[in-house]
């Protein structure tokens, strides 16, 4: 049945050559019980494991029923183990971890076995061998005896027809060893067992043939018993199969979790690799957002990335329906009507005093501020402001008892807006020289509103038939102002407007006010009720002759807004973050309006620059992308170590290089995938704002769903990395190689 003729077997180290065995020739039948004995180093060892499959020879023939093994590479020797040689070792060979009968269970599970056909079959093994009671027990907890027990009983599982025993009591107290003996003659009818020992006197009388090795020689090789058996094995029982996905999943689940500290490690170390990972590509993110802000254009203040401008193609106002639907749109931050306050920067000075005192930024509506105050309150009247300034502020900072007590005046004109500040926060760091804001309640927004329909605005004044466009009027007697001395549908006008009618009286006829601009044309008709000149402005109109507005058209409150406080005609959407801006783009587009995208309107003229940074910071991500592989391989190749016995052991039950290794990908794809998920429900409850870490908040500030699967894609490949790279180094050497090395 196993025949060597002429084998023999060399090791090669450091350029020295030591023989194994030499020229040995011998041949086994089935159903003999065997005994190698021989001083320590006489090459019984060398002599088993090449027997075994798990050594390579050098010179000779090895026949296995009849077929020459010398021209069988790993893969050959793989099925070789699987289909004829079960091992019992002096260390037990086991796997600590696992219970007995997950050790049992093993190699029925390598060899191909379905999970639930082998319970029974294992259960009667381990009640041959007598540890029924500690079927459940990890093997690190049994004693010698019992442990080389487990290794019988695995053996007997794989059903093979050589059983190889090398020193099987040579660990055991002598009580222990009588009882190995005798399970090993019992199970041994029908198979080839093959058994070195020293203590030869305990299996004299049940060995059949005796074999004496000395200085890598067989001296002496005695039959006890004639044997009649056949030759060949009649039949081998072993199964063909491999083992399948699902039992492979199995154990790699099993693998994740049998040994706590090793798991917690593993997580460990992913952990860090993914949140390293996430941060640094939400820092490349964040780098990438920040130069596409760098752009300008001559148009506009606010060029916020995510801000849309739209209008209405036919040109009509934009209305309280349009804004409803446009809240609907996902993604949608904010709305800005009438937008235009956010492309003014406006200037607030105060002249009632020596002292000098200004500020200045972009109108925005109070509801919008995010920030606590840090000094004063909120607005309560349309006439306060809540100023977001630069920290260093001359102003807010130094004077600031003194900046709080002033009026400002819009561009120092005092008949224009006037505003005091109640309060202020404070610019965590300094952003750009236009960053300051000006909160404002939305009265004061519509006021400002108002005075840039004014300024933007044409206005032709038709007095008896005759149009007269407010800029060839000499004086200011085409301005317009409110006064609450008129009453609705009347105009008060000076003197100087007499010139236009006959008579150079203007009292009683109609004046017609035009207004158009870039969003809307208006008129009114308005009757004039009364003239003034120096003398009578006080009594009429309660102002005196010094007032910035003499000489205007004087008209009522309500009028005035009619014409100028309109609806919007132009409004901004803000995005909620720049990845969503094509699909709101899609659906504005659906809904039938014009859009401008501010980020299209850009130009960057260093873009050169920020392409140089962005290249740079892909190499360093790909660095730290390396840099990681390479320390966590080095981590898990220590965490895993002890792992090696396993590897060696699976090898040895007739596992396959392939689904040892799979096995493993299997165990580190498990880890990775958990340690990402449980940062990504981190993330989620910062986000939901459950928990505040800041630094998971700002370094998953600009990371989309993509870039989460790409990232765990990263991770996932990288654990498959670390994973061969492991194997391969295993798999160089033999499987009794990386066995021996280990213990
Ligand atoms: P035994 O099992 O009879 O004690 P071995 O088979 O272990 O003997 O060893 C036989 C010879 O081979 C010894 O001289 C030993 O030094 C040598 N040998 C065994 N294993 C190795 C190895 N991995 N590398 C080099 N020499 C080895
Ligand atoms: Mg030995």
């Amino acid at each position: 049945m196993l025949k060597l003729k002429n084998v023999s077997k060399f090791y090669y180290n450091k350029g020295v050559i030591a023989s194994g065995f030499s020229k040995v020739n011998i041949s086994f039948d089935t159903s003999e019980f065997v005994v190698i004995t021989g001083e320590s180093g006489s090459g019984k060892s060398t002599l088993l494991n090449v027997i075994s499959g798990l050594d390579s020879y050098e010179e000779g023939e090895m026949y296995i029923n009849g077929e020459e093994t010398s021209h069988y590479r790993e893969s050959d020797f793989e099925e070789y183990r699987k289909k004829y040689v079960s091992n019992i070792f002096q260390n037990f060979n086991l796997v600590n971890s696992y219970t007995v009968y997950q050790n049992v269970e093993l190699v029925l599970l390598l060899n191909g076995y379905k999970k639930k056909e082998v319970k029974k079959k294992i259960l009667e093994l381990i009640d041959k061998v007598g540890l029924s009671k500690y079927k459940n027990t990890k093997v690190s907890k049994l004693s010698g005896g019992q442990k080389q027990r487990v290794a019988i009983a695995r053996a007997l599982a794989k059903d093979t027809p050589i059983i190889v025993c090398d020193e099987p009591t040579g660990n055991l107290d002598s009580k222990s060893s009588k009882d190995i003996i005798k399970i090993l003659k019992e199970v041994s009818k029908n198979k080839l067992l093959i058994m070195v020992t020293h203590d030869y006197a305990s299996v004299e009388d049940i060995a059949t043939r005796v074999i004496k090795m000395h200085d890598g020689k067989i001296v002496s090789d005695k039959k006890m018993v004639e044997d009649n058996n056949q030759n060949m094995i009649s039949e081998i029982t072993t199964s063909d199969k491999k083992i399948g996905f699902l039992n492979m999943i199995r154990l790699g689940i099993r693998n994740t979790f049998n040994i706590i500290p090793k798991f917690i490690l593993t997580f460990i170390v992913f952990l860090f690799i993914t949140v390293s990972l996430l941060t640094e590509y939400g820092s490349l993110r964040k780098s990438e957002y920040e130069s596409g802000k760098l752009g300008y254009n001559w148009y506009f203040m606010d060029t916020s990335d995510t801000r849309i401008i739209i209008n209405k193609k036919d040109g009509s106002f934009i209305s309280e329906d349009d804004f409803e639907r446009i809240n609907k749109i996902n993604n949608v931050d904010k709305i800005v009507e009438n937008d235009i306050i956010l492309d003014n920067y406006l200037w607030f000075e105060s002249t009632d005093n020596e002292e000098y005192y200004y500020f200045d930024g972009i109108l925005r509506d109070i509801e919008e501020l995010s920030y606590e105050l840090d000094y004063g309150r909120m607005p309560e009247s349309d006439n306060e402001v809540v100023l977001y300034v630069y920290p260093y502020d001359y102003n807010f900072n130094d004077r600031l008892e003194n900046a709080i007590k002033e009026t400002y005046y819009l561009n120092s004109d005092k008949n224009s807006l006037r505003v005091k500040v109640v309060g202020i926060v404070y610019q965590d760091t300094f952003v750009n020289y236009d960053s300051n804001m000006i909160y404002g309640t939305s009265g004061l927004l519509d006021k400002y509103m108002s005075l840039v329909n004014i300024e933007y605005s044409e206005r032709i004044v038709n007095i008896n038939s005759k149009n007269y466009p407010s800029f060839v009027s000499p004086g200011y007697e085409f301005h317009i102002a409110v006064s609450d001395k008129v009453s609705k549908g009347k105009a008060i006008v000076s003197e100087g407007i007499n010139y236009t009618c006959k008579d150079f009286n203007c009292k009683n006829k109609n004046i017609e006010i035009n207004i158009s601009n870039l969003y809307y044309e208006d008129s009114l008709n308005l009757k004039i009720s009364n003239i003034y000149n120096e003398k009578t402005v006080k009594s009429l109109l309660g102002i005196d002759k010094n007032n910035s507005n003499y000489g205007s058209i004087f008209i009522n409150k309500e009028d005035y807004n009619n014409l100028f406080n309109k609806e919007s005609y132009q409004a901004s959407i803000f995005v909620t973050k720049v990845d969503y801006v094509d699909d709101v783009v899609l659906e504005l587009e659906d809904l039938g309006y014009r859009l401008l995208e501010m980020r299209k309107t850009l130009s960057n003229e260093g873009k050169e620059v920020t392409k140089v940074i962005k290249i740079v910071k892909l190499v360093v991500t790909v660095l730290l992308v390396i840099t990681l592989f390479f320390i966590s391989y080095f981590v898990i190749k220590l965490i895993l170590k002890s792992r090696n016995v396993y590897f060696s052991t699976l090898r040895i039950l007739g596992s396959t290089e392939k689904n040892t290794k799979r096995i493993l990908d299997i165990e580190l794809f498990i880890n990775s995938t958990l340690a990402y998920f449980t940062y990504i429900i981190f993330i989620l409850l910062v986000k939901k704002d459950f928990i505040s870490i800041n630094f998971i908040k700002s370094a998953c500030e600009y990371l989309s769903i993509y870039d989460y699967v790409l990232m765990y894609i990263v991770l996932v490949l990288m654990s498959y990395l670390i994973s061969s790279r492991f194997s391969s180094k295993i798999f160089k050497k033999s499987a009794m190689n990386s066995y021996r090395e280990e213990v």
